[in-house]
C-alpha cells in the first residue's frame, strides 16, 4: 500500500464515494427476495481498518444489512476448521463455475461435486457438513467474534422472506441430496444457510473481518488466533478466484483484490497483511455484485496501489 497521510487516506476515500455515486443508477437491489427490494439503492458506506488499528470511514458505515453470500466466507472457514480440508474438498470444489451464484446446470451436467463453495450449491453443502459440529448459535458465535462486533444478530424480516421465495435454492439442496452430496436433512441445510444469509452486518463488522483473514487468523485486536493460517490462506485464495462469481475473473485484473460480494450490497475485501476493507452498497450489477462498490475498489487499488501484483 502506498504511504499516505490520514488525511489523504481520507481524501481518497471521499473522491472514491463519489465515483462510487456515479454508478448507484446503472444497477438495481436484488428484488428475488422481496425484503431486499425494499433498500434504498444510494446508501453507500466504505470502511478500512488497518493492522495498526486505524479506523476510515465514509457514508453510510452504521447502516445494518444482510452478509448474504459474504457469510459463505465463515462457513467455508469455520467447515475447514472444524472438519479437515479432506472432508470439505471432498465434498465440494475449488474451481471457478463460470456460472451465476444460483446456478445448478455444471452441478447437474458435468460434475459429482459443486464447483466451489462461494456458490449457493456449494456453500449448501458446506452447511450440510458444519449440521454435525456446530449449531446455528455456535456460528453466530464464529460470526460475531470474526467480524468483531456483538451486535450481529438474525434480521428475521429478510430470513423470512428468502425462506418463503426459496424455491430455487430448495432444488439445488434438493439436487445435492440427489447426488449423495448432501447426506443431512436436506431442510436442515438449507435453514442453517438462509440463517447465516440473514445476519445484519455494517461495512465496519466486514472490515474487520476482513482484516482477520488478512493477519492470517489472529485478531489484531486481542493477538488472539481465531482462526488457523492454512484456513484464511484456502478462504483468501477461493475469495479471489470465486468470490465475485462470474465476474471474479474481470475483478482480479482489473482490481487485483481478493472479495466476496453479497447481493445484500456488501462487499469483504481483503489487502493481505494489511488492510479489511467492508463496503456497503445495495445497487447491485447483474450478476449480483455492487456496482457502486467495484467501482470503489477499482479507485482504492489504483489510488493506494492495492492491487496484490502492483
Ligand atoms: N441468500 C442469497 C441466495 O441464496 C445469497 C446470494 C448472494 O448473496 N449472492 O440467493
Amino acid at each position: 500500500m502506498k504511504k499516505l497521510s490520514e488525511k489523504e487516506i481520507k481524501k481518497v476515500l471521499e473522491k472514491a464515494l463519489e465515483e462510487g455515486r456515479k454508478v448507484i443508477p446503472d444497477g438495481h437491489v436484488a428484488t428475488y427476495i422481496p425484503q431486499l427490494g425494499l433498500v434504498d439503492p444510494n446508501l453507500l458506506g466504505i470502511t478500512i481498518v488497518t493492522k495498526d488499528g486505524d479506523v476510515y470511514s465514509v457514508g453510510d458505515c452504521d447502516t445494518r444489512f444482510t452478509i448474504q453470500s459474504i457469510s459463505k466466507t465463515i462457513s467455508l472457514a469455520v467447515a475447514l476448521e472444524l472438519c479437515g480440508r479432506e472432508e470439505v474438498f471432498s465434498t465440494v470444489g475449488m474451481e471457478p463455475s463460470g456460472e451465476a451464484f444460483n446456478s445448478m446446470v455444471e452441478l447437474d451436467l458435468n460434475s459429482n461435486k459443486p464447483y466451489n463453495p462461494m456458490i449457493n450449491s456449494g456453500a449448501i453443502a458446506v452447511e450440510s457438513l458444519i449440521i454435525p459440529k456446530a449449531s446455528f448459535s455456535d456460528m453466530l458465535l464464529y460470526t460475531k467474534r470474526f467480524c468483531d462486533d456483538m451486535e450481529i444478530t438474525i434480521d428475521d424480516a429478510t430470513y423470512a422472506s428468502e425462506m418463503s421465495h426459496s424455491s430455487r435454492n430448495r432444488a439445488i439442496a434438493y439436487l445435492l441430496q440427489s447426488k449423495d452430496i448432501i447426506k443431512t436433512d436436506v431442510d436442515d441445510s438449507m435453514v442453517l444457510y438462509t440463517r447465516m444469509c440473514s445476519l445484519s452486518v455494517t461495512s465496519r463488522s466486514l472490515a474487520n473481518l476482513a482484516l482477520l483473514f488478512a493477519m492470517g487468523g489472529v485478531s489484531p485486536k486481542t493477538g488472539e488466533r481465531l482462526i488457523s493460517a492454512e484456513t484464511c490462506r484456502i478462504v483468501k485464495t477461493i475469495m479471489m478466484t470465486c468470490g465475485m462469481y462470474d465476474g471474479s475473473g474481470e475483478f482480479a485484473v482489473e482490481v487485483g483484490i481478493p472479495t466476496k460480494s453479497g447481493v445484500g450490497g456488501g462487499l469483504l475485501s481483503v489487502v493481505d497483511k494489511e488492510l479489511g476493507i467492508g463496503i456497503y452498497g445495495p445497487s447491485l450489477d447483474a450478476k449480483g455484485n455492487s456496482i457502486a462498490g467495484k467501482v470503489m475498489l477499482k479507485y482504492l487499488a489504483d489510488e493506494l496501489e492495492l492491487h496484490l501484483f502492483s
